[in-house]
C-alpha cells in the first residue's frame, strides 16, 4: 500500500521507536485515521504487515479504542462533552443545539460529509465547561449562540481560533494559592527551554546528577511526603524504592498522562504550559531508580499537548538535558511520548502498560506489581504528570520544605480543578489540607446567583459525594478518607441546589458503563444494569424497590473486580442513594422536582 509521504515517515519512525514493534500499533492506527479519515481493511492489513501481526490482532485492538473508526467521519468531527462538569453548565443544551444546527443525531454525518457529531465522555476541559472538540481542537466556555457561530464559520471554510490554553489555568492568582508547580503559568513562552532555564529550569536535575546519589534522591522524595497525584495517593518515594537495584533487566519510567477522570483537567496545562518541568521530573525519577528510558503516555484527545511535549523533548535533547551523558554527568536517559486513542481504563497503571505494548487496555492481575514486573516484563515506575512535575521543586528546595507546605503525611501543594456551579471555575494551586469550603467560597467565588450548595464531588467522579454540611474539611488524602470519600485526582465538582441527584447518578453511571472494559462480570453487568435502572428511574418509571436495589447492586460490585473501575462506579452511586434518597422517592410520584413536567412526560 502506498502511503502519503508524511504518514510513511511517521510509520517508519514509530516502528523503530519501541523495544517491541507492536507498541507502535495504537499510534499507527490513530495517525493512519488522521491521514485517511478512517481505518480501512487495506490499512489494517498494511499495519499488520509492518508490525509482524495478523489482521485479527490489529482489529481486536482497534475496536477497543473509542477514537478509532472503521467508517469515515465528517471533515469536521464535532464531539460534545456531556459529562458531569459540562452537564452542570449546560452541556446538554450545547449538544441539542449542535444536533438542531446540523440536523443530524449522535454518530451521524451530514449529507455533504462536512460534519459529523458525537456525544463524548469527559474531554479534559472541565474548568472551561461546557466544551466540545472539533477534530482535535478544543472550544470551551460555550453558549448556544457561540455554537451556531462556530458551525457557520466552519461551514464557510474558516476555522475559528480554538482555546489557546486550558481554560481556567491562567487567571489572577488568589492570595491563598501557593504556586510551586504552576509558578511559571502565565509567563510568556513558558513552554520553551530558554524561559524554563531563566526560571530555575533543570537546576534540580543538575543537583540530582552531580550532588546526590540515587539513594539520596529517593530519600528526599520520601521525606517530602509527595503522594501520587493520579488518585491513589501512594507515596512516590516509597514506590521508587520498590524498584530492584540488582536486576539486569532494563527499567522504565512511565508517565501517566492519560488524564480522563471526569472533573479533572490539570495535567493538560502542566504539559501545555510547563513541559520541561515534567521532563526534568521524569529524568530525575530515572536517575533515582536507574532507568534509562521513559515514556509519556498522553490521552489521544490531547493531540496539541502531545505536539507541545514532543517539541519540548526535542529542545531538551538539543540542550543536552536528554540523551547520552546528560550535561556531562555520565547518565543516559531517553524519553518519548506515546498517544492513547480513547479509553478511560488505560489510566489504570497496568492497563496503561498493556496499551503501551499495543494491546487492549485490560488491567493485569497483581501482584507482581509494576515496580518489579511492569512494562515489557521489566521494573517500571508509573507516576502521574502532576507527581513527576512536583519532583524538581522537591529536589531543589528539599523534601522537608515541600512536606511543610502541606498537611501531616500529605506534602506539598495540589492543583485543584474546581468546576461546576462556582463563579470562578479554574485550576488553583493550593496547599494540601486546604479547607474545602474556603476553596469553594473564597477561591472559586462560591455558588453563583445566590443558589445554595447541595453537593460536592471532591476529587473526580469516582469519589463518594459530600453534602453541603460535610465540606468543612481539609483537602488531603487522609481527611477525605476519614470523611468517607477520596481526594482522588483533585477534580472538585460543585453542585447547586437546583441539580437533580438522580440525574447526576444517571450521568455518572453512563460514563462507567461506557468505559467498563467488560472483563469482569460485576463491573460489566453491574454498570449496564445500573445505567438502565437509573435511566428508567429518572424518566419517572422507577419502582419503590428499585431504590434499595440500586444501592445493593452497587455494593455487590465493591471489591469484586480486577481493577478499581468497579468501585469507581459503585462508590458515588452508593453515596447518592444514601444521602439523597428522598429525591429518588420524589421521582416515584412520576415527576422530577428539578425538571418541568412536560420534559418528564416527553421522556416517558
Ligand atoms: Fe474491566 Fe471493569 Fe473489570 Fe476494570 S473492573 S477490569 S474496567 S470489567
Amino acid at each position: 500500500m502506498t502511503l502519503p509521504p508524511q504518514l510513511e515517515a511517521k510509520f517508519m519512525e514509530l516502528v523503530n521507536r519501541y523495544p517491541t514493534k507492536r507498541s507502535a500499533l495504537v499510534p499507527m492506527l490513530l495517525y493512519a485515521q488522521d491521514a485517511m479519515g478512517h481505518i480501512s481493511d487495506e490499512m489494517i492489513a498494511e499495519i499488520a504487515r509492518r508490525l509482524d501481526l495478523n489482521t485479527l490482532q490489529v482489529t481486536e485492538t482497534l475496536v477497543y479504542y473509542s477514537m478509532l473508526r472503521r467508517k469515515p467521519a465528517g471533515k469536521y468531527h464535532v464531539q460534545v462533552c456531556t459529562n458531569v462538569s459540562c452537564m452542570l453548565r449546560g452541556g446538554y443544551r450545547i449538544y441539542d443545539r449542535v444536533q438542531r444546527k446540523l440536523e443530524i443525531g449522535n454518530k451521524q454525518t451530514t449529507a455533504d460529509g462536512m460534519f459529523s457529531l458525537e456525544e463524548v465522555e469527559c474531554i479534559g476541559a472541565c474548568t472551561g465547561a461546557p466544551a466540545l472538540q472539533v477534530n482535535y481542537d478544543f472550544y470551551e466556555n460555550l453558549t448556544p449562540v457561540a455554537v451556531d457561530d462556530l458551525i457557520e464559520s466552519l461551514d464557510a471554510g474558516h476555522k475559528p481560533a480554538a482555546a489557546a490554553c486550558t481554560s481556567g489555568a491562567l487567571h489572577p492568582r488568589h492570595p491563598a494559592e501557593v504556586p510551586v508547580i504552576s509558578r511559571r503559568f502565565g509567563i510568556p513562552n513558558s513552554r520553551t527551554l530558554e524561559v524554563y532555564l531563566q526560571h530555575d529550569g533543570y537546576k534540580a536535575l543538575a543537583k540530582a546528577l552531580n550532588q546526590m546519589t540515587p539513594e539520596q534522591v529517593i530519600e528526599e522524595v520520601k521525606k517530602s511526603n509527595l503522594r501520587g497525584r493520579g488518585g491513589a495517593g501512594f507515596p512516590a518515594g516509597v514506590k521508587w524504592s520498590f524498584v530492584p537495584k540488582d536486576t539486569t533487566k532494563p527499567k522504565y519510567i512511565l508517565c501517566n498522562a492519560d488524564e480522563s477522570e471526569p472533573g479533572t483537567c490539570k495535567d493538560r496545562p502542566l504539559m501545555e504550559l510547563d513541559p520541561h518541568q515534567l521532563i526534568e521530573g521524569t529524568v530525575i525519577a530515572g536517575r533515582a531508580v536507574g532507568a534509562h528510558q521513559g515514556y509519556i503516555y498522553i490521552r489521544g484527545e490531547y493531540r496539541y499537548v502531545l505536539e507541545i511535549m514532543d517539541a519540548a523533548i526535542a529542545e531538551a535533547y538539543a540542550g543536552g538535558y536528554l540523551g547520552r551523558d546528560i550535561r556531562g554527568s555520565g547518565f543516559d536517559f531517553e524519553l518519548c511520548t506515546h498517544t492513547g486513542a480513547g479509553a478511560y481504563e488505560c489510566g489504570e497503571e497496568s492497563a496503561l502498560m498493556e496499551s503501551l505494548e499495543g494491546k487492549r487496555g485490560y488491567p493485569r492481575i497483581r501482584p507482581p506489581f509494576p515496580a518489579v514486573v511492569g512494562l515489557y516484563g521489566c521494573p517500571t515506575v508509573i507516576n502521574n504528570v502532576e507527581t513527576l512535575s512536583s519532583v524538581p521543586a522537591v529536589i531543589l528546595n528539599g523534601g522537608e520544605w515541600y512536606a511543610n507546605l502541606g498537611s501531616p503525611k500529605n506534602g506539598g501543594t495540589r492543583l485543584f480543578c474546581i468546576s461546576g456551579h462556582v463563579s470562578r471555575p479554574g485550576i488553583y494551586e493550593l496547599p494540601m489540607g486546604f479547607n474545602l469550603r474556603r476553596m469553594i467560597e473564597e477561591v472559586a467565588g462560591g455558588v453563583p446567583k445566590g443558589k445554595k450548595l447541595k453537593a460536592v464531588i471532591p476529587g473526580g467522579s469516582s469519589c463518594p459525594l459530600l453534602n453541603a454540611e460535610e465540606v468543612d474539611l481539609p483537602m488531603d488524602f487522609d481527611s477525605l478518607a476519614k470523611a468517607g470519600s477520596m481526594l482522588g485526582s483533585g477534580g472538585t465538582v460543585v453542585i447547586n441546589e437546583d441539580t437533580c441527584m438522580v440525574d447526576l447518578a444517571r450521568r455518572i453511571m453512563h460514563f462507567y458503563a461506557h468505559e467498563s472494559c467488560g472483563w469482569c462480570i460485576p463491573c460489566r453487568e453491574g454498570t449496564a444494569w445500573l445505567r438502565k435502572m437509573l435511566d428508567r428511574f429518572h424518566d419517572g418509571g422507577g419502582r419503590e424497590e428499585d431504590i434499595a436495589l440500586i444501592g445493593e447492586l452497587s455494593k455487590n460490585m465493591l471489591g469484586r473486580t480486577f481493577c478499581p473501575l468497579g468501585d469507581a462506579a459503585a462508590l458515588p452511586t452508593i453515596s447518592i442513594v444514601k444521602k439523597w434518597r428522598h429525591e429518588f422517592e420524589e421521582h416515584l410520584k412520576g415527576r422530577c422536582p428539578y425538571r418541568p413536567a412536560e420534559v418528564m412526560a416527553a421522556a416517558l
